[in-house]
């Protein structure tokens, strides 16, 4: 248990060593034969208690106790006097002595009387924590809502001024480089402003080194001593925002008439403790923003990079195809073939062309629907025999299991054909010689289902949700057998979902993979 410490003055040398006695067993006890003594002892040293005779030699008991209240606003007297008169005891209640006690006195007359001021102390003081507890109640309210810095700092500068009374407030933050910054003052003028910038640079800077709060005031002898005459001031004190690891900044508060009492110095260590992991968040959260925009606004130029080289290349690939074509039907044997190879590369251009605009387009949100009446059967045979020479090349075998009532759905016919060229061309692609690939088809009341399964190389199960993302490849780049791109599937999910269907995978690695999608047989 912390004893409590008491500073005992008497000018009898006997009243000093019995009360030494009475309560050496239950507090720390300093005794000192004069009022002098006594208020230099309290310069050096903080007490819960003072008693003191009142008739001394020199400085008396009453202002021995009014000038340590000065230096200790906390600190609680008892006086002690052989007699007592009305006057005397005004008089001491008026400098804040809070007990008598009467030459002679029993020892528990003596206990009892330092007991109950002590209690009462307790009391004031746990009645002023539980008042300051509402206001960081509804401060800690404020800082789990917000992520705005400088609102965030702006209450902790209102909630320090008015929990504290003090008269000015400057709060600091460190930057990168270890400077502090302000960022924000209360109402201050701007020369007086200067001026406590400068004469307090040495305090702040200290905290820079020692992160603990510093108390400077009036008549206890501190190294920071000239920055009250300086500044024409009581008392300042200067509370460190600590961050998780480093110091985030300084808070600044001066009085012009009083000083701080331990429980606002308390307040304030709780206070900016609370501020300093709701600032640290809050600045967290804004570095999160900046990078989240820079990447937007990269995403975007990306998009528009995209779409001027993909319109770009369209043309001169148009032309290009138009006269290989002509010359390709006029021309003969090794010429022939060489043009054939032509065309089939520009083909294969133009899909990663058509596949970089139709991505920007989903992106972007400017994908348009042309509905028409929709047969999946019909679409599915189309698709079948377009890509019938490929699967005999690879001696894949394709078969088609398709429902037979399948109704003919109001969509785009266009997107459907892709959609479905793109999941047959994926199992070709990643099935090997000699496997099979089938595509389904089946209706309830509400939608249509396809799917298309291959028994190719499959898909690793952590890499299941990844494949929908655009420019994603379960093979690196580096040693990629596939040709590709990687937008096949965002294309297709991006479609689906504009055409109100949805896709999912099931793939189990070296055995296969089945892609299947629905859409509503009616459409919104
Ligand atoms: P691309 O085919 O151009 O690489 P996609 O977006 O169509 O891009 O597919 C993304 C990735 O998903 C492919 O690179 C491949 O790793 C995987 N994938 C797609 N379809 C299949 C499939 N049928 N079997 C195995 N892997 C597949």
């Amino acid at each position: 248990m912390i004893q409590e410490k008491i500073l005992i003055a008497d000018d009898e040398p006997y009243v000093l060593d019995v009360c030494r006695r009475i309560l050496e067993r239950n507090y720390q006890v300093q005794i000192v034969n004069s009022g002098l003594e006594a208020i230099q002892v309290a310069q050096e040293n903080r007490f819960d208690l003072l008693l003191t005779d009142i008739k001394m030699p020199g400085i008396d008991g009453l202002e021995t106790a009014r000038e340590i209240k000065k230096l200790h606003p906390d600190i609680v007297c008892i006086t002690m006097t052989g007699f007592s008169t009305m006057e005397t005891a005004i008089k001491a209640l008026r400098l804040g002595v809070d007990e008598f006690v009467i030459k002679p006195f029993a020892p528990e007359e003596l206990t009892l009387a330092i007991e109950r001021a002590l209690e009462k102390e307790r009391l004031r003081k746990e009645n002023i924590r539980l008042k300051s507890l509402l206001p960081l109640f509804e401060f800690n309210k404020l800082l789990m809502s917000t992520v705005d810095t400088y609102l965030l700092l702006q209450q902790v500068l209102d909630l320090a001024i008015s929990e504290t009374k003090s008269d000015n407030a400057i709060l600091y933050t460190l930057t990168k480089e270890n400077k502090l910054s302000r960022l924000l003052n209360s109402d201050i003028s701007p020369d007086y402003l200067e001026d406590i910038e400068t004469k307090s640079l040495i305090l702040t800077e200290q905290l820079k080194i020692d992160q603990t709060q510093v108390l400077v005031q009036e008549n206890v002898e501190s190294t920071f001593n000239d920055i009250l005459d300086a500044l024409n001031i009581k008392s300042i004190v200067a509370t460190p925002l600590l961050g998780k690891d480093k110091l985030l900044g300084v808070l600044l508060l001066l009085k012009k008439r009083h000083t701080f009492t331990q429980s606002e110095c308390n307040f304030l260590s709780v206070m900016t403790s609370q501020a300093a992991v709701a600032y640290e968040n809050a600045r967290l959260f804004e570095d999160l923003q900046n990078a989240y925009d820079e990447l937007k606004t990269l995403d975007h130029m990306k998009s528009e990079f995209i779409n001027i080289a993909a319109h770009e290349l369209r043309t001169p690939l148009a032309i290009l195809m138009g006269y290989a074509s002509v010359l390709e039907e006029d021309a003969e044997g090794i010429q022939k073939k060489h043009l054939g190879i032509i065309l089939r590369n520009s083909l294969r251009l133009r899909a990663l062309i058509e596949d970089l605009l139709n991505m920007r387009n989903i992106q972007s949100g400017q994908l348009s629907l042309t509905k028409s009446d929709v047969d999946i059967n019909e679409i599915i045979t189309q698709t079948v025999a377009d890509v019938a020479l490929i699967t005999n090349e690879k001696s894949i075998s394709l078969r088609t299991n398709l429902a037979n009532n399948m109704p003919i759905i109001k969509s785009d016919k266009q997107k459907i054909e892709l959609i479905l060229t793109n999941l047959v061309a994926n199992a070709i692609k990643f099935t090997p010689q000699n496997g099979e690939i089938c595509i389904e088809s089946k209706v309830d009341e509400t939608t249509i289902e396809v799917s298309v399964s291959d028994t190719g190389i499959g898909i690793p199960e952590k890499e299941i949700p990844k494949i929908f993302r655009r420019f994603y490849q379960v093979e690196n780049s580096l040693n990629r057998e596939h040709d590709g791109i990687g937008l096949g599937l965002a294309i297709v999910e991006g479609m689906l979902e504009r055409c109100g269907g949805k896709i999912s995978v099931e793939s189990e690695l070296t055995k296969g993979s089945k892609f299947i999608f629905n859409l509503p047989i009616t459409s919104s």
